[in-house]
């Protein structure tokens, strides 16, 4: 049992996943449904996420700190609701010590690129990191036919995991979203937002007509280190943004 200290979350750490959730929700990446995560800094075996509530109406109050199983360590917390699709945020945790933060949505211009043979690359330099790789997580692979879609599983949590692998920023869910994943939380915001904006640009050069001049995977590399340090700037608009609505 963690004592006490453990269980009380910094502040700081608090405002910024409730600003997370709901600059998530204006920039029309969640909508009632999506979840994002925090990997907890003072012990990287646990994270942080918002109760089940609709990602815009999150408040400090809703913010709980689960383990790497999706379970929660404060027993205060029995009577909450969870996100039923937790475990897509503690399995990616427990197989990419290099990912902090985590976004999944059902992002809806990303939707169409997971049930056509159109793939998501990048053309936009702020979705450089689509250049890391774009895996699609086909759920009938891993539990057959008749499932509702959702991670509701750890296997499946697992499984979604493994497609994502040991490099990529995105994995799409066929017929469901995207999870974006990141080395901070303010650059897992972005990468989520760009891998929406990355997705509305290369439908509307679908339509105007091909063939699409993408960036390279040399320029790709390039942009992804670039934005990793330019996304503290939006991060920080969004963030005031977010947290003044109170
Ligand atoms: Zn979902």
């Amino acid at each position: 049992m963690p004592v006490k200290s453990q269980l009380r979350l910094p502040a700081e750490l608090v405002d910024d996943l409730v600003a997370a959730n709901r600059a998530l929700a204006r920039l029309n990446v969640v909508d009632a449904f999506g979840h994002v995560s925090l990997r907890d800094p003072r012990h990287p075996h646990r994270y942080l996420m918002s109760r089940s509530v609709a990602p815009e109406s999150v408040t400090a109050a809703d913010i709980v700190l689960y383990d790497l199983d999706s379970q929660t360590v404060d027993p205060r917390d029995d009577g909450k609701l969870h996100y039923r699709e937790r475990f897509i945020h503690g399995e990616i945790y427990k197989a990419r010590p290099d990912v902090n933060a985590v976004v999944h949505s059902h992002s809806p211009t990303v939707v169409p690129f997971t049930v056509t043979r159109a793939k998501l690359r990048p053309l936009l330099h702020n979705a450089g990191f689509l250049g890391l790789g774009v895996p699609l997580f086909e759920i009938r692979k891993t539990a057959g036919d008749g499932t509702d879609l959702m991670i509701l599983t750890p296997q499946l949590g697992q499984a979604l995991a493994r497609k994502l692998g040991p490099d990529a920023a995105v994995v799409l869910m066929r017929g469901h979203g995207d999870s974006v994943v990141g080395p901070s939380l303010p650059n897992a915001v972005f990468r989520a937002y760009y891998t929406e904006i990355n997705a509305r640009q290369q439908l509307a050069a679908i339509t105007i007509g091909g063939p699409i001049n993408f960036l390279s995977r040399a320029e790709a590399l390039t942009a992804n280190a670039a934005m990793l340090r330019a996304s503290a700037r939006p991060w920080a608009l969004w963030r005031q943004r977010a947290l003044n609505e109170d």
